[in-house]
């Protein structure tokens, strides 16, 4: 039998797409670059993760924890990263509480862009804290929230105040 050439060039934008993906995935990036968590707004690193402020914040203290591979899926993920992924992100509410005392907060993962993951290619949580009458006039009506403390204000008291917890904990409790 003869052999055909399988041609599907619709695959290079995929092929490019995907190492594109990874020098544009700013985890990889802020990974890469540790003489710039002060700009970056990195929070921790650990073994397998770290924890940052989200730039573009639905509220003040909205933190971004990943793990440290590119990875998309939970299921990517080995039993350790997962464990410390979540420790952190209870860490980060530890912290979040010290010092800006929300009334609740929201955690979760969107996964796949669809899911209403910006940066699809690279897992992680987000935890955003809430405060009563957060969602006022301005969020609803201008579709903006109100950030009222810069971002370097505001890492450096998450710094100040993990110092202080001695955090994060990230002990292996039964
Ligand atoms: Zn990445």
């Amino acid at each position: 039998m003869e052999n055909k050439t399988l041609w599907a060039p619709w695959r290079i934008g995929y092929i490019i797409g995907l190492d594109k993906e990874n020098k544009d995935c700013f985890f990889c990036h802020y990974l890469a670059h540790p003489e710039a968590d002060e700009e970056n707004h990195v929070l921790w690193r650990t073994d397998h993760c770290l924890a940052v402020l989200n730039r573009y914040p639905y509220n003040n203290g909205h933190m971004l924890v990943a793990p440290k591979r590119h990875v998309e899926d939970l299921s990517d993920l080995s039993d350790v990263e997962l464990l410390e992924m979540m420790r952190l992100v209870d860490n980060v509410k530890t912290c979040l509480r010290a010092c800006m005392q929300p009334h609740g907060y929201n955690v979760g993962i969107n996964l796949g862009r669809i899911g209403g993951a910006g940066l699809p290619g690279h897992l992680h949580t987000h935890l955003v804290p809430r405060w009563r009458g957060d969602t006022n006039f301005m969020s609803v009506c201008a579709g903006t929230d109100v950030i009222s403390q810069s971002m370097a204000e505001l890492l450096a008291l998450l710094r100040k105040t993990s110092q202080e917890l001695g955090l994060p904990d990230l002990k292996v409790r039964s």
